[in-house]
């Protein structure tokens, strides 16, 4: 008996070739009805036996396109109305605004294969795309995600690439920026004088030039890697010292050249997202010692669009492949913008016509102990949702922190944090995080009704949100977002335990807290512990790494300290350490702070590894970079349980350094063994936390777990001691997922309407 039946899928299904994907599966099955996109996602009306339905609705369900996420699906029976064929509905507008917008993906094979195919009419053209890959998130100005709400609706369709477009058994059936050398956004390479030049500028790479390339979210400058001098430049002109640049290479045998690269790293370079990948690196001498100075790992990417594709020409294999931004600043992705900022950066100029809508940088990535872990989440994974442990009561936005901000806004229980946005102190990425606020409202179709910021009242993110008028407003201890961030992608809904170890982070004593144990539910988290206090002689101490390490000798051990000072500490000049003796003294713009990334900053500076800093996390990186962990003794420290939270002192630690630097212990060494005593006194005060609480789940948050050896010795030790570990893999574990932290505590603190001493809450 012929039935009718209405099936709904929800989530990733438009713009990844669902509706010719559910044509073919019909007709395959012998299936009357039609596929339509609505604003929900995708609607089936199937009409046929009921058994070949169900047997349709499975296959639908266990072998949606690659690209494809189901989030929801229902099936219901309806009349039957009596088709004669199966075919697809155009697309109709309803209220409600459910589909999720895909990411952006890397070129797919069959695309690859037309650019690279002289007899192809889309032989190297840089803007091929099909419903498989191509720009989304991108270029999406609205939803439903069709082609008048998008950048592409500049360029209206030629008859062949309409006639693909309209064909349901084809790749390009409803591929929404479709087209051809004949319709599509063109490449113009030029110089500053307004000259042009054919090509896309192999020529003057070669010849060791600095190029501006307009890429999928923004600009990206480019020379070639193995050039030391173009390198060189480049680093000069970026006025960048120090911090690493990440490069592509045309494919993953080049990887393989310059890296070790493991088959789950060879993976991730090649997932739909093409994130950068954080490898370690062959040798150190292969490479311009500029490329990453003071690191021996390399962020590497492979080409993502085909005009990366076609860059790799003439015996390029390997391009330094920076963001272009001036100092912070975000991402450019205008022509013009670029013209007028990059001069003197840029020597060429390759861009095009097709408009960036949403900025998004490249995701950075690493494997870490056989996980991915996500460093920067930006092109590639957003705005993919993470999933919430719980259902929030009403919408909430929370703003996130202060540098590697993102936001995060829900809507039912997907969590949709932003894209990386960057340190939004500097004016043009704050600028960035308010207009994107309201398109995500947009894109979503969700008012968010409570607004979540974090406690420190300098942040940016902060004043704005307090300002907010109308709306429910609640305040969230940073390190307390940090350890709700990681149980909410671990749907952690019990009591767990905590640690967070990270840069800074404001306390609810107004100190500035950042090396912090937690117990509880993401409601209730009561600190038990955390490192001694120690002064944090202003905020130019987080660049100059020796003034911490200063610090902790003189308030560890006084007059003597002074002595250690002039030897270890010979970057910081004596009359910086008389100032500092006097501001110690006078407790004078001094704050205290119990840090992690402070401790890594004090002995990085002692060690002479790092003594000025100019990139978040640099002063631990490189230490991090020097350890060697191999049967590396933790050196002893102070455990103090007679007071309430629990302290960790350091001073027998720095007294354990300080002897072997007098005993010419190699820095590698010292290095492997203080990495070894952190991971020490985090188990020796979770053992502690285990015994009062009887819980032994343990989450790890924070910036400072970015360190892998730091990370990769604890997990191992945790597990030993019978600890069940939590950490990041869905959201960054630095204050990129802050975001997402706050939206768990608010939403609980909501939900079960508590009110907690370590939570500010503003009903107006
Ligand atoms: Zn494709
Ligand atoms: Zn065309
Ligand atoms: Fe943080």
């Amino acid at each position: 008996m012929t039935v009718a039946r209405e099936i709904r899928i929800e989530g990733v299904v438009q713009g990844v070739g669902f509706r010719p994907f559910v044509f073919r599966l019909a007709s395959e099955f012998g299936i009357k009805g039609w596929v339509l996109n609505s604003s929900e996602g995708v609607t089936i009306w199937a009409e046929a036996e009921e058994e070949v339905i169900k047997g349709f609705y499975r296959e639908i369900l266990a072998h949606p396109p690659k690209l494809a996420m189901i989030v929801n699906h229902s099936i219901k029976p309806r009349e039957l109305k009596g088709y004669d064929h199966f075919f697809i509905k155009h697309s109709e507008r309803s209220d409600h605004k459910d589909v999720i917008i895909s990411p952006d993906v890397s070129v797919c094979d069959d695309c690859y294969q037309e650019i690279m195919d002289p007899n192809d009419r889309r032989y190297h053209y840089p803007f091929t795309n099909c419903t498989n890959c191509g720009p989304r998130f991108t270029i999406i100005m609205d939803v439903p995600y069709d082609r008048d709400k998008t950048t592409m609706r500049d360029f209206p369709m030629c008859p062949d690439c309409a006639r693909e477009f309209e064909d349901p058994m084809f790749r390009r059936f409803h591929a929404q920026p479709n087209c051809c050398p004949k319709c599509g956004p063109q490449v113009t390479l030029r110089d500053l004088e307004g000259n042009v030049y054919p090509g896309f500028g192999h020529e003057f790479i070669k010849e060791g030039k600095i190029l501006a390339v307009k890429g999928l979210g923004g600009f990206h400058l480019v020379c070639d890697a193995t050039n030391r001098e173009s390198v060189a430049a480049l680093r000069k002109r970026k006025i960048r010292e120090f911090k690493p640049f990440a490069v592509m290479c045309k494919d993953l045998e080049v990887v393989k050249r310059y890296c070790h690269l493991s088959p789950q790293e060879a993976e991730l370079l090649e997932s739909p997202a093409h994130p950068i990948v954080i490898l370690k690196r062959r040798r150190l001498d292969d490479l311009p010692p500029e490329i990453a100075p003071g690191i021996h790992t390399l962020g590497v990417m492979l080409p993502y669009t085909p005009l990366h594709h076609l860059l790799f020409a003439e015996g390029l294999e390997i391009l330094v492949m920076t963001s272009a931004n001036i100092s912070d600043d975000p991402l450019i992705i205008d022509n013009d913008e670029a013209l007028k900022k990059l001069k003197g950066i840029a020597d060429y100029f390759l861009m095009h016509n097709r408009k960036i809508y949403n900025r998004c940088d490249d995701s950075v990535t690493a494997v870490v102990g056989g996980e991915v872990q996500i460093y920067r989440r930006a092109r590639g994974y957003v705005p993919l949702p993470v999933d919430l442990p719980v259902d929030p009561p009403a919408v909430i936005l929370a703003c996130g922190g202060d540098l590697k901000s993102t936001f995060c806004m829900t809507k039912g229980r997907g969590a949709y944090l932003s894209q990386h946005l960057g340190d939004i102190n500097h004016y043009g990425n704050y600028q960035q995080f308010l207009y994107t606020i309201p398109r995500f409202e947009k894109m979503l179709d969700v008012k968010p009704e409570i607004v979540v910021y974090d406690l420190h009242p300098d942040y940016m993110a902060t004043r704005w949100a307090k300002a907010l008028k109308g709306l429910r407003k609640i305040g969230v201890q940073h390190h307390q977002a940090h350890m709700a961030s990681c149980l909410a992608e671990n749907q952690v809904t019990e009591p767990a335990l905590g640690v967070v170890c990270d840069g800074t982070g404001y306390g609810l004593d107004g100190a500035i807290w950042g090396f912090e144990f937690f117990a509880g539910t993401v409601d209730k988290l009561e600190r038990m512990a955390h490192l001694a206090y120690i002064p944090l002689p202003g905020e130019i101490t987080i660049k100059h790494p020796s003034r911490m390490a200063f610090t902790y000798l003189y308030e560890i051990f006084g007059d003597a300290g002074l002595q250690y000072a002039r030897k270890y500490l010979t970057a910081l000049p004596s009359e910086e350490q008389q100032v500092l003796v006097k501001q110690l003294e006078n407790r004078f713009n001094t704050v205290l702070t119990s840090s992690c990334g402070r401790l890594f900053d004090a002995v990085s500076a002692l060690l002479g590894v790092c003594t000025r800093v100019q990139y978040e996390g640099q002063a631990a990186i490189e230490l991090e970079t020097q350890a060697d962990i191999t049967d590396a003794v933790p050196y002893s420290f102070d455990f103090n349980t007679a007071t309430y939270p629990y302290t960790l002192g350091v001073r027998s630690t720095f007294q354990e350094i300080l002897e072997d630097l007098q005993q010419n212990i190699p820095i590698s060494i010292i290095a492997g063994r203080f990495h070894s005593t952190i991971a020490e006194m985090i188990i020796k005060v979770l053992e502690r936390m285990r015994k009062d609480t009887g819980l032994s789940v343990v989450a790890l948050s924070g910036g400072v777990f970015q360190n892998r050896l730091l990370y990769l010795l604890l997990i191992r030790r945790l597990a030993e001691q019978g600890f069940e570990v939590l950490s990041h893999r869905k959201v960054p574990t630095n204050d990129g997922g802050l975001s997402l932290g706050q939206v768990y505590i608010a939403s609980e603190v909501i939900r079960k309407d508590v009110s907690c001493h370590s939570i500010e809450d503003i009903k107006n």
